[in-house]
């Protein structure tokens, strides 16, 4: 197989429109003629490994292994992408899968069909040399990840559990290659932890009526002074380990004006870092006001002005500790506070050892096909469907073999994602040495 064919198959795999829709309104048509597409253009893995379609549109792939004692590793990517219509301003559209000047291009390119088709390719290519694995490996393939995986991974968990599957780590997305705002250049991350997600509800309730004669205090302007103070009064900095372990390792690359950061006290550096809002993402458990909602009219006092402000705490942080601080900030303004959802509540995630051969052989294959770059631990923002891997599995790692360049993770999602051809090329390689390093066998 070339590598031009391999391209036009990750290409191919862009086309289906597999996007994320709400519980009820996902079009699964698109994901039942990818699952199709899949088995014709990776024969050897449909030959060779057990598939199972899960919740119509989510894949588990199995590759026993030859040694049961050894726990299974699952590399995972998901197929749904989120949204993009036609005319928006991307370069090229969103599902042609052009490939031109060295790029995919189209919506899921990085996020994260680049997993998707470069797993497959790397178990296609070691099952066509005559690799046999000693560890078994699972690809699992969420279709639901951008809104919540509760029916594709937390499926495919709750199918494992009952196998009593216990993974020896999950290769997930949340690291990739980019520069960080205050190095001077690139660094592989390797998501060691996630974030949490909690989204919470302000209530400020008023006089409904007539805009010629409000009160001195509306419900509207209530919430807004309530907003005001919590963007003031920000849940305090944590430095977290993988964070803390992340500024550690990338000493020697901070900008010229931050040579003496790494010998700051705490204080000092969340006052430097905090600048950058992917720093302050890192650092604290952050505030987002979302939404708002007040009266239909403009000459309507609502009785209800209503906002919901998400929050993704840190390490160390949890649901409570954002509950009781944006009380004791509302509740003297008359604010009522509540959970948006009890059920899309997620703590943040443990800290993955990084003294494992799992974490070990992600860096040395970076390190094989990237010579000189730094690797290091680090933290993801946002949340992944490892939330739920990982209540079976030792440890999680994220990181995407994919170069975000200084636009960092403001790629995924953006209009005119892409990834280059090298990139994609690079990643079958990572994914195959990670996989022969993992696994053994012959
Ligand atoms: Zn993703």
């Amino acid at each position: 197989m070339t590598d031009r064919e391999k391209v036009e198959k990750l290409a191919h795999i862009i086309e289906f429109r597999t996007v994320s829709g709400k519980p009820g309104s996902f079009e699964m048509a698109p994901f039942v003629q990818l699952q199709d597409y899949l088995r014709k253009a990776f024969p050897a893995v449909h030959k060779n490994c057990k598939r199972e379609i899960v919740s119509e549109g989510s894949l588990l792939y199995t590759l026993p292994g030859s040694d049961p004692s050894l726990k299974p590793i699952m590399l995972t990517a998901h197929l749904d992408v989120v949204p993009a219509e036609d005319g928006e301003q991307w370069p090229h559209h969103p599902f042609k899968g052009t490939i031109v000047n060295g790029r995919g291009w189209g919506r899921g390119s990085v996020d994260y069909k680049i997993g998707v088709a470069g797993m497959l390719q790397a178990c296609e290519d070691i099952l066509n040399e005559g690799f046999l694995p000693a560890r078994s490996i699972l690809l699992a393939f969420g279709h639901d990840e951008e809104t919540g995986g509760m029916n594709g991974a937390a499926e495919i968990v709750r199918l494992l559990r009952k196998r009593d599957t216990q993974l020896s780590s999950v290769l997930d997305e949340g690291g990739y290659i980019y520069t960080l705002p205050w190095l001077r250049e690139d660094v592989a991350v390797i998501g060691i932890a996630e974030k949490g997600y909690l989204t919470l509800r302000l209530i400020a309730r008023g006089e409904q009526g007539h805009a010629s004669v409000p009160g001195i205090r509306t419900a509207v302007g209530a919430l807004g002074e309530c907003l005001s103070l919590l963007e003031k009064h920000q849940i305090p900095a944590r430095l977290s380990e993988p964070v803390d372990r992340m500024f550690q390792a990338t000493k020697h690359l901070f900008n010229d004006s931050l040579t003496e950061f790494a010998a700051l006290s705490l204080a000092d550096k969340t006052r430097i870092i905090e600048k950058w809002s992917l720093g302050n993402a890192f650092i604290r458990t952050t505030t987002a006001p979302t939404m708002l909602q007040g009266s239909s009219r403009e000459n309507v006092l609502p009785a209800e002005a209503i906002a919901l402000v998400n929050f993704r705490p840190v390490p160390g942080d949890n649901s409570n500790d954002i509950v009781e601080h944006v009380k004791a900030i509302a509740f003297p303004l008359g604010i009522e506070v509540d959970f948006e959802d009890t059920g899309h509540i997620f703590e943040p995630s443990s800290e993955d050892s990084m003294e494992t051969d799992d974490y070990r052989s992600i860096c040395e294959a970076v390190e094989e096909i990237w010579p000189g770059l730094t690797v290091v631990p680090g933290i993801f923002p946002a949340a992944t469907d490892s939330r739920h891997y990982g209540r079976i599995a030792d440890n999680v790692y994220r990181f995407v073999p994919a170069h975000l360049g200084e636009s960092g993770l403001s790629v995924l999602h953006s209009e005119g994602e892409s990834v280059s051809v090298e990139d994609y090329l690079d990643a079958v390689e990572f994914y195959t040495l990670y996989i022969r390093k993992m696994c053994g066998g012959k």
